[in-house]
C-alpha cells in the first residue's frame, strides 16, 4: 500500500493525540492539535459516539501512525508478537520500539520519526554488532542489546545540524547516548514501563482477536 503523503497534522487531529510527526514544531504553540482541538473534516466539531470496534480500530491506527508503519507490516509485527512468549501487546510495542528509525529518534539524533526514517534511508547511520560496523539504510532494522549506533563518515556535520536545530530527546533507560560523539548504545530490550508512547496495546490485541 502506498505511504501516506498528506498533511501529517491531520493524523494527530484524527487520533486526538500528539504523534510528534513534525519535530520541533510539535512542542510549540504552532502545533495544530493545540490550535484546533477537533477532528478534521466536515461535521467534525460534532461529538461522535464510537462503537467498541471503532475504539479498537483507532488504537491500531494510532500505533501505526505513531511508529510510521504500513498496514501490512503492522499485521506482520502483530503476528510475530503473538508468536513470542509473554504478553502479546507488550511484545508488539517492544518490536516497534526496537526499529532503528525509532531508536534514532529516542536518542535525539532526529526530530521526528518521519525525519529519522528518511535519514536512515539516506544511509546516515551505522550499526556495530559483534565487532562488525556496517551502514544500515533500512528503517525497520531491528536493533539488539549491545548494538552501537554511530553516524556514518561524511554525515557527521549534517546530523550535528539536525541535533543543534533543537532536538530535545529524553533518552530512555534502555538506551544510552554520548552527546560528544553522537553515538548511542542499546542496553536492553525495553520493558513496558520504559516505553513512553500513547499506544493502548490491549485494544490492539482485542482488535486482532475479534
Ligand atoms: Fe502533530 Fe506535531 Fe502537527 Fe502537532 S505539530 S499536530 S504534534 S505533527
Amino acid at each position: 500500500m502506498a505511504r501516506y503523503t498528506g498533511p501529517v497534522c491531520k493524523l494527530c487531529r484524527a487520533e486526538g493525540v500528539k504523534l510528534f510527526l513534525k519535530g520541533e514544531r510539535c512542542t510549540t504553540s504552532k502545533c495544530s492539535i493545540t490550535r484546533r482541538e477537533y477532528r478534521p473534516g466536515r461535521n467534525a466539531q460534532f461529538r461522535v459516539k464510537n462503537s467498541e470496534y471503532a475504539v479498537r480500530l483507532r488504537a491500531k491506527q494510532l500505533a501505526r501512525r505513531f511508529y510510521g508503519v504500513g498496514e501490512k507490516q503492522f499485521s506482520t509485527y502483530y503476528a510475530k508478537a503473538a508468536g513470542h512468549k509473554g504478553v502479546t501487546g507488550e511484545q508488539l510495542l517492544r518490536l516497534l520500539e526496537l526499529r532503528l528509525d525509532n531508536v534514532v529518534v529516542r536518542l535525539g539524533l532526529a526530530g521526528s520519526r518521519p525525519q529519522s526514517r528518511q535519514m536512515v534511508k539516506h544511509g546516515h547511520f551505522m550499526v556495530e554488532r559483534n565487532g562488525v560496523n556496517r551502514r544500515v539504510d533500512i528503517p525497520s532494522f531491528v536493533v539488539r542489546p549491545g548494538d552501537v549506533i554511530t553516524i556514518a563518515e561524511g554525515s557527521k556535520e549534517f546530523v550535528k545540524r539536525v541535533v543543534s536545530a533543537g532536538v530535545a530527546a529524553r533518552v530512555p533507560t534502555w538506551l544510552t547516548t554520548d552527546a560528544d560523539t553522537l553515538t548511542g548504545k542499546v542496553l536492553a530490550t525495553p520493558a513496558r514501563t520504559d516505553i513512553d508512547s500513547p499506544v493502548n496495546e490491549q485494544y490492539i490485541v482485542e482488535y486482532y482477536s475479534r
